[in-house]
């Protein structure tokens, strides 16, 4: 049973009911919707259809919604494209005009009044390197460092500098208005550079009465990862996007902000998704490179809950063969970890009682080799709290909140399982055991270990362990 999940990006190759189905049952976990690509109509599509696979199959598998978010991009040329040639400089301008050799518009108009001269500007995915030279009415002169061709449109980075511009945009807030209206499960905020972005995104959603969204933050610049403790307390998911991060950094610094990232994410209780070029070479191949292989296992041992597929699973070849390809990689992976080890050296401090009840129930659960985790929850959280953990035995979550179920598909060890609220303590043991036999988890004679919050279905926070023998 694979513990870590796995987070599909669906697209042109990921849209009709067969693929999805096909891709459901070769181990997707999350469905993704890139909002950086394709309309609304195509989007409801995949939306419906994925929809029908869960229902169909009875598996939990949240949609979510990832933001375009606060990018700069330059504007168009007049032949669509210019050379640019080391050496020459080049003016990025607040003024809409149609591009030439000399100048460029960008989206970003007071882009001029946060940068300074000496700032690099990243242009074409990092290829090209621009050093600012001077900055004169609202125009930006900067020195190409290199030669390449920049074409209509790129994105345009600004390495270690926060940008002053509104963080949700009218196409973002747009796009939230599509993931309420589509009840997503899941929304990813790209570019969050602070705390203050998630408050914004979560304040509009309130103000739209949208019901409870997991929220994931993008960490994708310098400013993410040196605000990551506040932007944490603030998100229920972290995403690291090493795509644009790779851009934003020094690449050779990623392995160990990915580490960073993690670690710090799941202390927290926070699931956190691995994502950018994972299986690239599958987009065309039905196998992956050695390279590949080996990175899918380090984030996985890194204490990743989720890995992410992206042009893989959106345009690839063949999608449900490389999901299949990522949950081997996976399993094995996670066969050779020392759960009890990594559980014992896990730096971590009790701050109230729900921390204490997760830790002593994955420390019981260790202690008597138990054969499950049956956790009751409410809102998911005390499923999340024991997760953190990395306990070897399954985490069996119930929840009677449809909402909750798919929500938790994200949650590394969770298997979500929805079940009615149950009033008496010892009909929850008994409906315990049950399931964990049903779906051969444990055994008679096998011990399983039993954690809610009393009463039941109350919101009071997790409170009950109970350490019951399999009959
Ligand atoms: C990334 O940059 O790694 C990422 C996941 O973001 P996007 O795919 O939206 O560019």
């Amino acid at each position: 049973m694979r513990k870590t999940k796995i987070v599909c990006t669906l697209g042109p190759a990921s849209t009709t009911y067969e693929q999805i189905k096909a891709m459901a049952l070769a181990g997707m976990n999350v469905a993704r919707i890139n909002m950086s690509h394709g309309s609304y109509e195509e989007h409801q599509v995949k939306v419906d259809n994925v929809k029908k696979v869960r229902e169909e199959l009875s598996i939990p598998l949240p949609i979510m919604v990832d933001l375009k978010g606060p990018e700069v991009r330059i504007g168009t040329f007049e032949e669509g494209k210019i050379d640019v040639v080391e050496g020459m400089t080049l003016i990025f301008t607040n003024q809409d005009i149609i591009g030439n050799n000399e100048r460029v518009s960008i989206t970003y108009k007071d882009l001029y009044k946060d940068v300074k001269v000496g700032d690099t500007l990243l242009l074409n995915d990092g290829l090209l390197v621009f050093k600012i030279t001077d900055i004169r009415d609202g125009d930006i002169y900067a020195e190409a460092q290199n030669s390449g061709v920049l074409s209509n449109r790129k994105g345009l980075f600004v390495p270690n500098v926060k940008l002053n511009m509104p963080f949700l945009s009218d196409v973002d807030k747009r796009d939230l208005d599509f993931a309420i209206k589509i009840n997503a499960e899941m929304v990813a905020a790209s570019f969050v550079q602070d705390a203050q972005s998630m408050i914004d995104i979560r304040n509009y959603l309130e103000s739209k009465k949208a019901n409870p969204v997991s929220l994931i933050a993008k960490i994708e610049s310098q400013q993410g990862v040196n605000n990551i403790d506040e932007i944490i307390k603030y998100s229920e998911g972290v995403m690291v996007a090493r795509g644009d991060l790779g851009v934003e950094l020094p690449y050779e610094k990623l392995p160990a902000v990915q580490k960073l990232l993690i670690t710090k994410s799941r202390m927290q209780g926070k699931f956190v998704i691995t994502a950018t070029e994972m299986l690239e070479s599958m987009i065309t191949k039905l196998r992956p490179t050695r390279a590949e292989i080996v990175d899918v296992a380090n984030a996985v041992y890194d204490g990743s809950s989720c890995v992410m597929l992206s042009a893989e699973s959106a345009v690839g070849v063949n999608p449900p063969n490389t999901i299949a390809t990522m949950g081997r990689i996976a399993e094995e992976a996670e066969r050779n970890i020392e759960y009890h080890e990594m559980y014992s050296s896990s730096p971590f401090t009790l701050l109230d009682t729900n921390d204490a009840i997760s830790h002593a129930t994955v420390s019981t659960s260790f202690d008597i080799k138990a054969k499950a985790i049956v956790v009751y929850t409410a809102s998911g959280t005390s499923a999340r709290m024991i997760s953190r953990f990395r306990p070897s035995a399954p985490i069996i979550a119930f929840t009677s909140d449809d909402r909750v179920f798919h929500q938790l598909s994200v949650s590394w060890g969770v298997i979500p399982r929805i079940c009615r609220v149950y009033t008496a303590t010892d009909d929850m043991f008994r409906h315990a055991e049950k399931v964990a036999k049903k779906l051969e988890i444990a055994n008679p004679g096998d011990n399983i270990v039993i954690t809610a919050g009393v009463p039941l279905g109350k919101n009071v926070g997790t409170n009950l362990i109970k350490v019951q023998t399999v009959e």
